[in-house]
């Protein structure tokens, strides 16, 4: 029996208030109940939520946590604050999460370049991949978008299409080119990162799927929410299993 690859997810959807006035940080479980389903231990691994800790605290903690998992999952969450990609923030810009974005990029460029362990990003994770690695994100989309991406329908559904590139990792998983994901989201991808690709867009040209040019290296950023359909759609759940074999 081959192991159990340990996957690190880098969470905690908001800092909210409980009815006690305590602050906790939290994730859907979806994220952890996928990964163990598909073959692998999952493991939380907290933002520190504090100014007292500097840069070079946090590198240490991000090596730490990089030597002991086998890859990592940016689950999804908050706007990405556009001071990491140099911008001023715009009108629409949604609730940002500066703290978690500051961890997560240097997790995520650790994890790329030092420790070249495999990354997978739903949603914010596409995001924020994109922006840790070098790329800009789009703080809103409304004006380029024409079809709806902050879906009517209920969480479990799928709600709009999108095109699959042939010869990326998602069409050898996928039945066909087109396929229907959900979608939760008011920001996306602007540029890429280098050594980058697009393998999944939409009708109205906004960018649901990244993956890194070299396969023999995993690093693929979605859009939706695969957690999200896990239960209910194969795809959904070979992504996740594809992503926890190549932490093996
Ligand atoms: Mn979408």
């Amino acid at each position: 029996m081959s192991k159990r690859p340990l996957i690190g997810i880098l969470y905690s959807d908001c800092a909210v208030r409980d009815n006690e006035m305590r602050i906790r940080t939290y994730v859907s479980r979806k994220y952890s109940n996928a990964v163990l389903l598909s073959g692998g231990d999952p493991i939380l691994l907290p933002t520190p939520f504090t100014h007292e800790i500097n840069n070079d605290e946090i590198s240490r903690l991000s090596e730490r946590y990089l030597s002991l998992v086998d890859g990592i999952l940016l689950a999804g969450g908050e706007d990405i604050h556009p001071k990491f990609q140099d911008e001023d923030p715009i009108p629409a810009l949604g609730a940002v999460n500066p703290f978690r974005d500051n961890f997560e990029i240097i997790v995520t460029k650790q994890a790329y370049t030092n420790s070249q362990k495999p990354i997978l990003g739903v949603c914010r994770g596409i995001q924020l991949m994109t922006v840790a690695l070098g790329g800009k994100v789009h703080q809103d989309i409304s004006d380029i978008a024409s079809i709806q991406h902050s879906q009517s329908s209920p969480r479990w559904a799928s709600s709009h299409y999108i095109e699959i590139k042939p010869n990326s990792r998602l069409s050898q998983i996928a039945d066909n080119k087109i396929i229907m994901v959900n979608s939760f989201h008011h920001q996306a991808v602007k540029t890429l990162p280098k050594n980058f690709e697009i393998t999944a867009k939409t009708s109205d040209g906004i960018i649901e799927a990244i993956e890194l040019k070299d396969k023999n290296r995993f690093c693929l950023g979605v859009q939706w929410h695969p957690e999200e359909t896990f239960e209910t759609d194969d795809f959904n759940k070979e992504i996740f299993k594809i992503f926890v074999n190549a932490c093996k």
